[in-house]
C-alpha cells in the first residue's frame, strides 16, 4: 500500500504542523520506527496504513531503531519527561514532539502497593495494582489510540475509527475530538450503557451493529477495502501496528515505577490478545536498551470463562477456535476470534506463565475484593483479571513468594450493573438519631 503523506485538513492547521514532514523517501516521520516488519517471516514494508504482509498474510508490526548509548542517560531523560506515556517517546512510533500536539496525553497511571489484598490472598512477595482506570476515559484504550492517533496524523487520514468491545469506541472518540479529527466508531449492539453514552458524548458518529464484536470487526474490514472507508484510519485495524505499539508503555511504566526492575509475575486481561503481546514486548526492550536488568518474568493471561477461546486452547492444547456466541458480564473482552490468541499462548508458555479463566461470579467477587481492601474499584474485565490471580494462587500455579503486577485495565463505573445488586444502603432511615441507632450501624 501506498504511504500518503497528504496532511490533515481538518484540524484547521497548517499542513507542517498537522502533519509530520516526510523525509526524503517520503515516509513520515515517526520518531524512531523505520519500518514494518511481519511478525512471521521477517519481510519489511515501509511505514504505512498496511496491517498484513503482503508476503505470507501474517501481522505487521513497528520496526525501530531503538536508540543505542548510555542506558543512565537514556533512563534520566525518560524520568524528566513528561507525567504521561511520551515520557517514553524515544522508544514508541511517535514524532519527538508528540507531547506538544493536542491529545489526551494519557498513562502514568498509579501503580498500587495492594499490601491489603496481599496479605488477603497470602502474597508475601509484593502485589501491585496497575490501575489504568485513571486514564482520559477510564481505560488502558487511551494509550494504543493515542499512537493511533499521530498515525492517523503522519498518513493524512481526516476520519478515526475502530470496531470496540466499547472502551475503544470512547477512546476513539474523545482523542478524535481533542485533535479536531472526525470519528465514527463501531460497536457491537447490547453494550453497557456507560460505555454506549461515553462514546457518543464527545460528538463523533457511533453506530450500533446488530451481531457480536467479531461481525462489528468483520464489517469494519469490508469498509476499509471499500471507496465509503477512504481516508478513514481504523485504529484497530488498519492503523493496528501502531495502535497496539501503545500497550508497551504499560510495561516501561511499570518497570520505572518499581524503580527500573522487572516484575516476577505479570496478570493481563486478554480480549484480542495485543495488549499481553506488546506489554511482553516492552519488558524485552528494556532489556535489551539496558534500562533494567534480566531476569525471568512468568507472564499470565486472564479470560472470562463466557468468552476464553484462548484458555479453552491452551488448556486443551489444541489451535485457538473462535467462541460464536460470547456470553459474559466482561463484555470488554468479549472477542470470540482473538487475533493474537495463538501469540499469547506462546508467551506464556515460553515465560513459565499460564492462561486461565473465571466465571462471572468468580468476576464480582473479584471487584469486590479490590475495591473493599484497595479502594480500586475496576471494572469487570479487573474482575476477571484479578479473579484469575486469586484462582492461579489457590492452583499454586502463580507463586506467592514472587513480586507480582496485576493490571486493571478499566474503571468500575463503566460496568456499573455487574456489581449494582450487591452494593447499596446499607440501611434507609429517617433523619433521626434514633432511626440510626435502631439499624445498629454505630
Ligand atoms: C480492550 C480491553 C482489554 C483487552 O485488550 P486486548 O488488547 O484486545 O487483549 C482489556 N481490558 C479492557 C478494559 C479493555 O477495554
Ligand atoms: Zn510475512
Amino acid at each position: 500500500m501506498a504511504v500518503q503523506t497528504v496532511a490533515n485538513t481538518a484540524s484547521g492547521e497548517s499542513a507542517d504542523s498537522a502533519a509530520p514532514a516526510p523525509d526524503e523517501t517520503g515516509t513520515p516521520s515517526l520518531g524512531a520506527a523505520v519500518a514494518l516488519s511481519c511478525r512471521e517471516c521477517g519481510t519489511r514494508t515501509p511505514l504505512g496504513p498496511s496491517f498484513v504482509c503482503l508476503e505470507c498474510f501474517g501481522p505487521l508490526e513497528v520496526a525501530y531503531e531503538l536508540p543505542t548509548g548510555d542506558p543512565e542517560a537514556l533512563r534520566a531523560r525518560i524520568e524528566a519527561g513528561p507525567a504521561s506515556m511520551w515520557r517514553y517517546a524515544p522508544l514508541l512510533p511517535v514524532p519527538a514532539d508528540v507531547a506538544g500536539k493536542p491529545n489526551l496525553n494519557p498513562g502514568f497511571t498509579q501503580l498500587v502497593k495492594a499490601d491489603r489484598l496481599a496479605a488477603e490472598l497470602g502474597v508475601t512477595g509484593g502485589l501491585y495494582v496497575k490501575d489504568d482506570s485513571g486514564n482520559p476515559t477510564h481505560s488502558f484504550k487511551d494509550r494504543p489510540v493515542a499512537i493511533a492517533l499521530e498515525a492517523a496524523r503522519a498518513f493524512g487520514f481526516t476520519t478515526l475509527s475502530c470496531s470496540s468491545t466499547g472502551n475503544l469506541a470512547g477512546a476513539v472518540g474523545a482523542a478524535a475530538s481533542r485533535a479536531g479529527l472526525r470519528s465514527c466508531v463501531f460497536i457491537p449492539e447490547g453494550l453497557e450503557q456507560s460505555k454506549v453514552v461515553m462514546a457518543a458524548i464527545y460528538g463523533g458518529d457511533l453506530v450500533a451493529i446488530d451481531g457480536t464484536y467479531d461481525d462489528v470487526n468483520r464489517f469494519c474490514s469490508e469498509l476499509i477495502g471499500d471507496p465509503l472507508g477512504e481516508g478513514w484510519g481504523f485504529t484497530n485495524v488498519n492503523l493496528r501496528p501502531f495502535y497496539a505499539e501503545g500497550s508497551k508503555s504499560l510495561a516501561y511504566e511499570i518497570c520505572e515505577q518499581l524503580g527500573w526492575r522487572l516484575p516476577d509475575q505479570i496478570v493481563i486481561p486478554v480480549a484480542s490478545g495485543c495488549q499481553l503481546v506488546k506489554i511482553d514486548k516492552g519488558l524485552r526492550e528494556l532489556v535489551e536498551l539496558g534500562l533494567v536488568e534480566d531476569k525471568p518474568v512468568r507472564i499470565f493471561a486472564a479470560q472470562a470463562e463466557g468468552c476464553s477461546p484462548v484458555s479453552r486452547a491452551y488448556k486443551d492444547g489444541t489451535d485457538v477456535r473462535p467462541v460464536r456466541r460470547p456470553d459474559t458480564i466482561a463484555k470488554s473482552l468479549a472477542i470470540g476470534n482473538p487475533a493474537d490468541g495463538p501469540y499469547v499462548i506462546d508467551i506464556c508458555r515460553r515465560s513459565g506463565g499460564a492462561v486461565e479463566d473465571v466465571n462471572d461470579a468468580q468476576i464480582v467477587d473479584a471487584m469486590k475484593l479490590l475495591a473493599r481492601t484497595e479502594g480500586v474499584f475496576a471494572e469487570t474485565a479487573g474482575g476477571v483479571t484479578l479473579g484469575v490471580t486469586r484462582k492461579l494462587l489457590d492452583e499454586g500455579v502463580l507463586d506467592p513468594s514472587l513480586s507480582t503486577v496485576v493490571l486493571n485495565t478499566g474503571d468500575g463505573l463503566k460496568t456499573l450493573d455487574a456489581v449494582a445488586p450487591s452494593a447499596g444502603p446499607s440501611a434507609v432511615i429517617a433523619p433521626s438519631l434514633d432511626a440510626f441507632r435502631a439499624a445498629g450501624l454505630a
